[in-house]
């Protein structure tokens, strides 16, 4: 039986690699996210070329429960079940909390929180009638410790993993597990594109940003990459990952160790 995997924020980065690592399983992929229309359907359409399963795509907003709903509906649908759920899109503001706008705050909350409560919400019922389910939340070692001015993330991903451990100890016993991932810093788009004027501030080279400001508090000195997550993320989707649930998995180079 072809498995189905819907994986929010999959129009970029570690969603975008999440998603290829089950499309190559020879998963059903729902992608979800923002970005170019025309550029979407290209992703869209090289994943579905190369892949044994079929790749769609629902543009559902994170923000809102009734698109969100659909989305577990519409793939449902089209693809039969929903047997893995992995919630990932995020967003990112950083600002002390004194000036921190509060449109970002309700936002970060809505998207990074309160969006894996919805499809979490609308996809169980379908897993626990199976016998079988897979979530998995993209959280962040900002899940396990702090940074300052990052108030909101950190809420939002500690507020993840509380609710990874609750769904988890909920749907124990209906064949589904519940865990989050949380990276250490990943050199996805988003980030890439803040090297140069890192750089130019503080008059070092991009090779120094890397080592010496992002990978200041993660040991190895090497960034996480998407292919390791999504290697991951197929090895939680495995039968023989059944016995693993309700954790918060490090994949951080080491940082949450110091
Ligand atoms: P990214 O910006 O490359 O991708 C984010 C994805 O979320 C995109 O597909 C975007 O379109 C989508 N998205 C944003 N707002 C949305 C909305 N309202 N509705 C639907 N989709 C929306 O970022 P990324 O670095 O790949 O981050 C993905 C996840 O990984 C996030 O939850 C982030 O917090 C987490 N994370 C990232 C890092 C890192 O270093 N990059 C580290 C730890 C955790």
């Amino acid at each position: 039986m072809t498995r189905t995997a819907i994986i929010t924020g999959s129009t970029s980065g570690i969603g975008l690699g999440i998603a290829e690592a089950y499309a190559a399983e020879g998963f059903n992929v729902m992608l979800n996210g923002f970005g170019d229309a025309d550029e979407i359907e290209a992703t869209r359409a090289a994943l579905d070329a190369k892949a044994s399963g079929s790749v769609g795509y629902n543009g559902a907003d994170m923000t809102k429960p009734d698109q969100i709903a659909d989305l577990v509906a519409q793939t449902e649908a089209d693809m039969g079940q929903v047997d893995v759920l992995v919630n990932n899109a995020g967003i990112q503001f950083v600002s002390p909390i004194e000036e921190f706008p509060i449109e970002k705050w309700d936002a970060i909350i809505a998207i990074n929180l309160s969006s894996a409560f919805h499809t979490i919400r609308a996809a169980l019922p379908g897993m626990k009638d199976r016998g079988f389910g897979r979530i998995i939340n993209v959280a962040s070692a900002h899940g396990l410790v702090a940074s300052p001015f990052k108030s909101a993330y950190v809420a939002a991903k500690h507020g993840i993993v509380g609710l990874t451990k609750t769904i988890a100890l909920e749907a124990a016993q209906h064949g589904v597990t519940v865990n989050a991932v949380c990276p250490g810093y990943v050199l996805t788009p988003l980030v890439e594109g803040q090297l140069p004027a890192t750089a130019k501030a503080r008059g070092i080279t991009e090779e120094e940003v890397k080592r010496d400001v992002l990978l200041a508090a993660q040991p190895t000195k090497e960034f996480v990459t998407t292919e390791q997550l999504g290697a991951l993320c197929v090895f939680l989707a495995s039968d023989a990952a059944a016995s693993i649930t309700g954790t918060s998995l490090p994949v951080d180079g080491g940082w949450t160790a110091q």
